[in-house]
């Protein structure tokens, strides 16, 4: 369909599919830039095992979009960034806040129903309530796909099979993952197993901590007694992938049955004193490609997080861990985004189409609705026929679209590995050229205060990158 705008030019209708976080962001930013938008909301016709009600933007579980300190706190930034691109969703946030500390923590309904409301009086957006239950009509040539972790199975299976994925619905094996700068390389060190090159590395590609045989006793006593997550109703028939026990499930199965799996302590000799083995060995493996991350390695858990973090700060070396993201076990829906999607999230075995959200590989409501926000931006500059930079990799968006569409590492020393959603973090950016070192007076950085230094300088960098880019924008259209 196209529809005839006010400057005579001829536009497509852009569809978007899926009006959770990401669908009703990416519908609002379309619309506010002039283009006629029809937003496909499958809820109430055939609804989620998670989704409660009809309203858009329903929050599925946590009422919280987190911190909201824009000059410590990665999803902070966020915040600030979407609020600067007039986020509806940040809107409705703001407008039903409720007490949080330094939290943003939102009344659910009096959110949704904002987010609804404000969608439901634009002009340039037509709602419809209906599944779309397989690939898009071929006349539709604007599409934004943003159906989120629980898709429905006829069109994740229509995705899945143009995509050539074996698979799109399964339960994440999600890996802790910690700042590098916070492992402590008096004890942890660089080194492959038995020195391997392999096809992308140099032969100490990987972190070691080693552990005596008291440390491993109890350790596993630890992982044995920590407090597990239970699996919802709904999630238990879906499959686990192939090897991703939770080490907690391994640990059950014999105490030294981790010692023969992901902590066993070959091929690898402490540099600090070659003479006495180690008893068991946790590896970490680069994460991004910045190598400001990095995953433990065959680590997956599905410990509470309070439990996860204590019994992970047992491993030398790990002492002091700050984690970009804690393990986890969930079912999720989520594309190969590095491989299948185009730098501006379309698909590039068919451009027509393009991904938002959960979806993506982004993980949290914030982050879904900030990659809904570029998608719709995009899109809409398809339709006017025009073109749109990204937003720059120092910027939050920039670097969540980063990880989506370019920052994963595909294969490392022992093969591939996959892609796994994540949340905005500060190792999803780019480092600082020159690293504050001092304060203000001239006094030295000392410890933690070199930490929250660096993040802040990162925020500013960030926010000062973002204004440029708006601006840069708003020149440009003017121009037009
Ligand atoms: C059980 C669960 C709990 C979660 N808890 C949290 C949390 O506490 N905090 C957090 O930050 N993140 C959480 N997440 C992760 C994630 O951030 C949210 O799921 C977020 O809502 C994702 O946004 P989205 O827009 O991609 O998907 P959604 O918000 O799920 O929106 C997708 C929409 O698409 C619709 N849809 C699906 N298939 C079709 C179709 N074929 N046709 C038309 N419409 C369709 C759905 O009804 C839904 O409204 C959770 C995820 C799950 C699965």
């Amino acid at each position: 369909m196209t529809v005839q705008n006010n400057n005579d030019t001829i536009q497509e209708t852009i569809h978007v599919i899926g009006g959770g976080l990401a669908g009703s962001e990416a519908a609002w930013q379309i619309a506010n830039a002039g283009v006629h938008v029809v937003l496909h909301e499958m809820r109430p016709v055939r609804t989620t095992d998670a989704h409660r009600t009809d309203s858009l933007a329903e929050l599925v579980c946590s009422n919280s979009f987190r911190s909201d300190d824009a000059a410590n706190n990665a999803v902070g930034l966020l915040h600030a960034e979407l609020r600067r691109l007039n986020s509806l969703i940040m809107r409705s946030a703001d407008a039903n806040q409720v007490p949080a500390g330094g939290a943003l923590a939102v009344d659910r309904d009096g959110f949704s129903a904002a987010v609804s409301a404000a969608l439901a009086a634009h002009p340039k957006i037509e709602i419809q309530r209906e599944e779309i239950a397989g690939l898009p009509p071929a006349d539709w040539q604007n599409v934004v796909i943003a159906t989120g972790p629980l898709t429905s199975p006829a069109l994740a299976d229509a995705i899945r099979q143009l995509s050539g994925e074996d698979a799109l619905a399964f339960f994440d094996a999600i890996a802790p993952i910690v700042h590098r700068d916070s492992i402590n390389m008096d004890v942890a060190w660089f080194q492959s197993r038995y020195d391997k090159v392999g096809p992308g590395g140099n032969g100490a590609d990987y972190l070691n901590c080693p552990m005596t045989r008291e440390q491993y006793e109890a350790f596993v006593d630890a992982l044995l007694a920590g407090e597990k997550t239970d699996f919802k109703e709904w999630e238990t028939n879906t499959p686990y992938f192939d090897g991703c026990l939770p080490i907690e499930v391994m640990a059950s199965r014999g105490r030294e049955t981790l010692r023969h799996g992901p902590m066993k302590p070959v091929g690898l000799t402490n540099p600090r004193d070659p003479t006495v083995k180690p008893y068991a060995i946790v590896q970490l493996r680069q994460d991004n490609k910045l190598g400001t991350l990095y995953n433990i390695v065959g680590f997956q858990t599905k410990l509470k997080y309070g439990a996860q973090t204590d019994v992970l700060r047992m491993i030398p070396g790990l002492e002091k861990a700050e984690f970009a993201r804690l393990g986890g076990l969930h079912r999720n829906t989520f594309l190969n985004s590095p491989k299948l999607l185009d730098p501006q999230l379309r698909l590039k075995a068919q451009p027509r189409l393009r991904f938002a959200g959960q979806m993506t590989g982004c993980e949290g409501y914030v982050e879904s609705a900030g990659i809904g926000l570029l998608a719709g931006l995009f899109a809409a500059a398809d339709a006017k026929q025009s073109s749109i930079t990204p937003p720059p990799p120092t910027t939050a968006l920039g670097a969540l679209l980063g990880h989506i569409t370019g920052g994963h590492i595909e294969t490392i020393d022992a093969g591939p590995r996959s892609f796994q959603p994540m949340n905005i973090n500060f190792g999803l950016f780019p480092p600082l050229a020159s690293p504050p070192t001092k304060k203000p007076d001239g006094s030295r950085l000392r410890g933690n205060e070199k930490t929250v230094a660096k993040k802040q300088a990162i925020s500013a960098r960030a926010l000062s990158d973002i204004d440029r880019w708006i601006a840069d924008r708003l020149r440009t259209a003017n121009a037009a």
